[in-house]
C-alpha cells in the first residue's frame, strides 16, 4: 500500500490540471482500498457547505447536485472535528445525513478523513463500501493522501480552479492573495503580467522551398536583431542602477548570441536542411541544451537554461509574441510566475512602480534586485491566478506580503492615502539623513548598512549609512560563472571599502549553503540549512577561505577604515580557532608581499544556538559579535526561514530570542567589546528599539530601512528601550512582546515610523 500511495502522490502532484489530478485521485482509492466510493467535498467558505467535486462509484446519483451544509452529517462532522472518523454502519450514526430522495445510505461502511492545510479545513475525503470495513491500515492510507495532496487544493481553491457555490466568483470582485514582504513599500497600479516565452518544443516541423530561404533568413535576423537590441537596453537601462559585477551577467548572455555561435548554425540549418526558421531554432538550440544538461557539471546545465530563455525569447520575436514598451502603461506592477533580472530589465523603470514574484525568496535576485531599485514588491505569492489578472488594478504591500486584486475604490483609497502618508514622512527623514544616529538622551548608536551589490554603495551612502556591518560576499561570487580571482575580488572589495572610507566595513567570508547556491559550486544535500554551510564550506577549503582573506586584506590596505572580518555560521570555538590561525597565515602572507596590510578586527556571527551557551570562550577569542537573527531564530525554533508552512512559528520576538539576545549583549558588555544585529530584525523599528533597549552598538540593515531607523532613534530615550526590554524579558509570547512594543512606540508618538496601517486580516 505504501507504494501504490507514493505512486499516487506522484502522480497527482506532477504537474497536471486540478480536476485531472482530483478524478485520477477518487478512481485510484477505489481500487488501491478495494471500496465501492470514494469522494472529495471541499469547504466552500462563503456558503458554508461542502461540495462534492471529485467522485468516483456513484451511479444513480447526480454528484454535481451534492452540496451538503458544512455543520451537518458525518462528513461535516469529520471537517468539524478536523480528525478521522470510521463507521461499520453510518446508517446507525445520530448525525447521518440523507440526500434527498434518500432513506437509507446502501454504502454503509464508511470512512472519512479531514484536508488540512496550515490549520484550516479544506475538505473531506471520504471512502464508502456496501460490505467490508475500513481498517487502520486504509485510515493511515487516506489521511496521508489528504495531507499531501492538501497544498494542491489550497492552490486550486485560491486560483479558482474549482468552482465552488452556485455563483462563480466574479472577475471584478476584491480579492487579497499572501506572499513574502520583499520589499518595503506600497504600490497601486496596474497588474503586467509576463508568461514565460514561447516553447522550443511547441514548434512544428516546416520543410520550405528553396526559394522561401531567403525570407526565413531574414525573420531570423530580424528576431536576432530585436533580441540583441532588447538585451542591450535593458543593460543600459541597469547600468545607472547595477555595478559592473551585476552587468555581467547580461554581456554572458550576448556572448551567446555572436553572429558566429549558434546564429551561424541556425542560418546553415535553414540553408541546408530546407527547414523554416523556427524549426532551425527550435532544432539547434534543443540540440545543444540537451548536451549542456547531459554534462555532469551544474555550471553547465545552468548555462542551459540561458540557451533556452534565449532561443525562446528569438521564437517569441518571431512569433510576434513579444510586447512593445508601450504595452508596459505608467504605473505599472510587473508580475510573473517567476520575475527574472532580465525582465526587469525590459520594463521602463519610469514605468515600473512594483513587482510580483510568484516563485523566489527573500535572498533571490528579484528580491534583491528590487530593493537595489527601492520597488516595493511581494514575492513567493504562490497562489495567485496569474492567467486571469493581466491589466487588472492591483495594489502590492511590501510591508505585509500582501496582494489586492481588483480592489474596491474604499481599499484604492485607503492605500493611496497611505501612499501619501509615506510620502510626507519621507520628506521628514530626508532632513534627518546627514544627522548622527543618537537617542534624546545622547546615546549614539551605529547604524550601518548589509551590502552585496555595488550599486548600493552610493544609495546606502546617501541614505546615511555610517558603515558596512554586513558585506555579503555571496553576492559578487553568484554573479558570475565561476569563482572570482583574489584579484577581482580585491577590485571588488576596494570599490566598497574606499567609498565608506574611514567608516568601518565588515567583510563576512563567503557564506553559501543553505538557499543560498553558487551555480558552478552546487550543493546538494537533504537537509541543506543543516548542512554544509557558511564556515564549515571554507574551512574545508582554505584555499577559498586564504584567498578571501587576502584579498580583503589587499583591499583594505593604506586605507584608514577598519577591517572587520566576520565569520558565519560557526557552531563551536575549534571553528573559530582554525579561521583565526588562516587569518593570520594571510596577513604573513599579503605582508610578505609587500601590501600595506593592517591587523583586522575579527568577529564571529551568532547564527547557531549552541555559541549562546558558550559566549564568554567565544568572546575571548574574537574583538566583536554580530548576531544573525534570520538564522538563529530558524536554528532557535526549529522553523526554517523559508518554509511558508511553518512562518507562523518563526518568530523573531519569541521570548527565547528576547532572552538570547540580552545574555548575549550583557557578555559582550562586561567583555568591553562591541555586539551588533546584523538580521532583519534590526531593520524594523520594534526590533531596533528592543535592540537598542539591550545595549546593542550596532544596527546593520538593509539600506531602505536606515533613515526610518535612524529617525526613531533621534525621537527615543534610552530610558524608554531599557524600560521596554524590562517588561519585554516577563512576557510569555512573541505576540505579546511584538503588541507590546507597539503600543509603547505609539504612546511615545513614534508611529509614523511604523509600517502605516495594522497588519491585514488575512494574516492572523
Ligand atoms: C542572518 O542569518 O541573520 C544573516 C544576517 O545572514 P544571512 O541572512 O545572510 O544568512
Ligand atoms: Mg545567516
Amino acid at each position: 500500500m505504501q507504494d501504490a500511495l507514493q505512486d499516487l502522490i506522484g502522480d497527482i502532484s506532477g504537474g497536471v490540471s486540478f480536476s485531472r489530478a482530483s478524478a485520477m485521485l477518487v478512481t485510484r482509492v477505489t481500487n488501491i482500498l478495494n471500496c465501492d466510493i470514494c469522494s472529495l467535498f471541499v469547504v466552500d467558505n462563503k456558503t458554508k457547505n461542502l461540495q462534492l467535486v471529485a467522485n468516483e462509484g456513484f451511479r444513480d446519483i447526480d454528484p454535481n447536485s451534492i452540496v451538503v451544509p458544512a455543520d451537518t452529517g458525518v462528513v461535516g462532522m469529520v471537517a468539524k472535528r478536523k480528525e478521522p472518523i470510521n463507521l461499520t454502519n453510518i446508517n446507525q450514526h445520530p448525525d447521518v445525513y440523507f440526500l434527498e430522495g434518500q432513506s437509507e445510505n446502501a454504502f454503509p461502511s464508511f470512512l472519512g478523513v479531514p484536508i488540512l492545510y496550515q490549520r484550516r479545513i479544506l475538505g473531506v475525503l471520504v471512502a464508502q463500501d456496501e460490505y467490508h470495513e475500513f481498517t487502520e491500515d486504509d485510515e493511515g492510507f487516506l489521511t496521508s493522501l489528504a495531507t499531501s495532496f492538501a497544498h494542491d487544493l489550497s492552490h486550486a481553491i485560491a486560483t479558482n480552479e474549482i468552482t465552488l457555490g452556485a455563483v462563480p466568483p466574479k472577475r471584478r470582485e476584491e480579492q487579497h492573495f499572501k506572499g513574502y514582504a520583499g520589499s518595503p513599500g506600497i504600490a497601486s497600479g496596474i497588474a503586467v503580467v509576463r508568461h514565460p516565452h514561447a516553447q522550443l518544443e511547441d514548434v512544428t516541423y516546416r520543410v520550405i522551398e528553396p526559394n522561401d530561404v531567403d525570407h526565413e533568413l531574414a525573420e531570423f535576423n530580424e528576431a536576432l536583431n530585436l533580441v540583441v537590441q532588447d538585451l542591450n537596453q535593458g543593460r543600459e537601462r541597469m547600468q545607472s542602477v547595477l555595478g559592473a559585477e551585476e552587468l555581467a551577467l547580461f554581456d554572458a548572455y550576448l556572448h551567446m548570441l555572436d553572429d558566429d555561435a549558434l546564429p551561424h548554425e541556425v542560418r546553415t540549418t535553414v540553408l541546408n536542411e530546407c527547414v523554416g526558421a523556427q524549426t532551425a531554432v527550435s532544432n539547434v538550440f534543443s540540440r545543444h541544451i540537451r548536451e549542456l544538461e547531459r554534462s555532469e557539471s551544474s555550471y553547465l546545465a545552468e548555462r542551459g537554461q540561458d540557451l533556452r530563455d534565449l532561443g525562446q525569447r528569438i521564437l517569441a520575436a518571431m512569433q510576434r509574441q513579444d510586447r512593445s514598451d508601450n504595452d508596459i502603461p505608467p504605473n505599472s506592477i510587473l508580475v510573473a510566475h517567476e520575475v527574472s533580472a532580465s525582465m526587469l530589465s525590459e520594463v521602463p523603470s519610469e514605468n515600473l512602480i512594483g513587482v510580483v514574484s510568484a516563485e523566489g525568496s527573500m535572498n533571490s535576485h528579484v528580491t534583491i534586485l528590487a530593493r537595489a531599485l527601492n520597488l516595493p514588491a511581494v514575492i513567493g505569492a504562490e497562489d495567485l491566478p496569474l492567467l486571469d489578472i493581466d491589466n487588472l488594478p492591483l495594489i502590492v504591500d511590501g510591508y505585509y506580503g500582501e496582494i489586492v486584486v481588483n480592489p474596491s475604490a474604499a481599499t484604492t483609497s485607503h492605500f493611496e492615502e497611505l501612499v501619501d502618508v509615506e510620502e510626507s514622512f519621507q520628506a521628514e527623514l530626508d532632513e534627518i539623513r546627514d544627522l548622527p544616529s543618537v537617542t534624546m538622551d545622547g546615546v549614539r548608536i551605529n547604524v550601518w548598512v548589509n551590502i552585496g551589490l555595488v550599486s548600493e554603495i552610493s544609495r546606502s551612502l546617501d541614505l546615511g549609512a555610517e558603515g558596512i556591518g554586513l558585506f555579503r560576499t555571496e553576492v559578487p561570487f553568484a554573479n558570475r560563472n565561476r569563482f572570482p580571482t583574489e584579484e577581482e575580488q580585491r577590485r571588488i572589495y576596494r570599490e566598497h571599502m574606499e567609498a565608506f572610507d574611514p567608516r568601518p566595513v565588515t567583510m563576512r567570508t563567503l557564506d553559501i549553503g543553505g538557499d543560498k547556491d553558487l551555480p558552478y559550486f552546487k550543493i546538494e544535500e537533504e537537509n541543506p540549512f543543516l548542512g554544509w554551510r557558511g564556515i564549515r564550506v571554507t574551512l574545508d577549503h582554505p584555499d577559498i577561505f586564504l584567498g578571501q582573506v587576502r584579498a580583503m586584506f589587499k583591499a583594505n590596505a593604506d586605507l584608514e577604515g577598519i577591517l572587520r572580518i566576520m565569520l558565519p555560521m560557526v557552531s563551536n570555538i575549534e571553528e573559530i580557532e582554525i579561521a583565526k590561525r588562516y587569518i593570520d597565515q594571510a596577513y604573513r602572507e599579503v605582508i610578505e608581499e609587500g601590501v600595506n596590510a593592517k591587523q583586522p578586527q575579527i568577529g564571529v556571527m551568532i547564527e547557531v544556538p549552541s555559541l549562546i551557551f558558550q559566549r564568554q570562550q567565544v568572546m575571548r577569542l574574537v574583538d566583536f559579535l554580530a548576531i544573525g537573527t534570520n538564522d538563529l531564530t530558524q536554528y532557535m525554533l526549529a522553523a526554517s526561514r523559508t518554509n511558508p508552512q511553518v512562518a507562523e512559528l518563526y518568530r523573531e520576538f519569541d521570548p527565547s530570542m528576547v532572552h538570547a539576545l540580552r545574555m548575549l549583549a550583557k557578555t559582550a558588555h562586561e567583555a568591553r567589546k562591541p555586539i551588533g544585529i546584523c538580521g532583519e530584525l534590526a531593520g524594523t523599528v520594534e526590533g531596533a528599539v528592543m535592540c537598542i533597549g539591550m545595549g546593542y552598538d550596532v544596527l546593520s540593515m538593509n539600506a531602505t530601512n536606515i533613515p526610518r531607523v535612524k529617525w526613531v532613534i533621534r525621537n527615543i530615550t534610552m530610558t524608554n528601550c531599557r524600560r521596554i526590554v524590562a517588561r519585554a524579558l516577563r512576557m510569555h509570547s512573541a505576540r505579546e512582546i511584538f503588541n507590546f512594543i507597539r503600543e509603547q512606540l505609539h504612546g511615545a508618538g513614534l508611529d509614523k515610523a511604523l509600517p502605516p496601517h495594522e497588519p491585514p486580516a488575512i494574516f492572523f
